[in-house]
């Protein structure tokens, strides 16, 4: 009697659901078994030294290329992933394919290059995160070294006491961390300072007011003396114009990252991109 209550609620409820709530429902479902049938996908955006030009990294972003959708960009399925903690092991595969793809491009020849990957809260939050990611290590057989960890400013000032902990764990370990988007949310400088961080991400809607007039490219320069005082690397993260190189070039800017210099692109694609750019030079 109660079940079947329970099952009349349930109808009533779908039908006064709007599209918007059926459309959600609908893509927790398919985000629910797209682990499952292998439909994400890693691709890598080269990062390059800002004096040589050359590639020296590539940051992981993650695709979902869905059977119907197409490829799907992590904006649209990542905040979804997070509420409903499918973000954990959606996150540990990225991490565990950006290693291994990154350790076959070594075994390939080809010279290390670092591999970012970014961490969402929930992950970033998990007491095992040093764990999992030693033993991803161990697994794929990438050197600590490789591995950068990319977290959000918000992130990394959520917890101050967990930061500090994960943080230290995972550098003592070799691992790199940079806050990520930096500019965006709301730091308390004294806090960035005790962070064993190395690198600093300029968000990209700083890089694009970069254009020639003084006052648009104010917080990028800000960012940029911000990062040498406290001796932190500093990248700028969504670099689109000459423009925006020349001024990076004139701020020491330590590390670049935009179409200008690549779009992300699939390991295989990558993998070709790469190898041309060391024929070229
Ligand atoms: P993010 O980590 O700040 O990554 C940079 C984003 O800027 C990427 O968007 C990249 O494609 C884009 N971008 C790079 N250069 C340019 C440029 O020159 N112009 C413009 N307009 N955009 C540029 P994408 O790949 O769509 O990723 C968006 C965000 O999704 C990422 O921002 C990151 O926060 C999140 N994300 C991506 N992959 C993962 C993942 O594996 N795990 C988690 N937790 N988050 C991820
Ligand atoms: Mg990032
Ligand atoms: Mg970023
Ligand atoms: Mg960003």
């Amino acid at each position: 009697r109660a079940k079947e209550k329970g099952k009349n609620n349930f109808q009533l409820y779908t039908s006064s659901l709007n599209d918007k709530a059926l459309e959600r429902l609908a893509l927790e479902n398919s985000l629910r078994r797209a682990l499952e049938y292998k439909e994400f996908v890693v691709y890598y955006q080269p990062k390059v030294n800002t004096k040589t030009e050359k590639i020296i990294g590539m940051e992981a972003l993650i695709r979902w290329q869905h059977p119907k959708w197409g490829l799907v960009p992590p904006q649209k399925f990542i905040p979804l992933a997070e509420e409903t903690g499918l973000i954990v092991p959606i996150g540990e595969w990225v991490l565990r394919t950006a290693c291994a793809q990154n350790k076959a491009l070594q075994n390939a020849g080809l010279p290390p290059l670092t591999v970012a990957v970014n961490l969402s809260a929930r992950q970033f939050e998990l007491q095992d995160l040093t764990k999992m990611v030693s033993k991803i290590l161990e697994e794929t057989g990438l050197e600590p070294k490789y591995l950068e960890l990319e977290i959000t400013e918000s992130i990394a000032m959520k917890n101050i006491e967990h930061t500090l902990k994960m943080i230290n764990e995972l550098k003592d370990m070799g691992v790199k961390f940079s806050i990520d988007d930096f500019g965006t949310g709301y730091s308390s400088l004294s806090q960035l300072n005790s962070f064993a961080i190395n690198k600093l991400k300029i968000d990209k809607s700083f890089v694009s007011k970069i254009d020639g007039k003084k006052g648009n490219s104010i917080i990028a320069s800000t960012v940029l003396a911000l990062g040498k005082s406290l001796e932190l690397g500093v990248v700028a993260e969504g670099v689109e114009t000459k423009e925006q190189v020349e001024f990076l070039k004139q701020n020491d800017c330590d590390e670049m990252q935009g179409y200008f210099f690549g779009k992300p692109m699939s390991n295989e694609d990558f993998e070709k991109f790469y190898y041309n750019k060391l024929k070229e030079s």
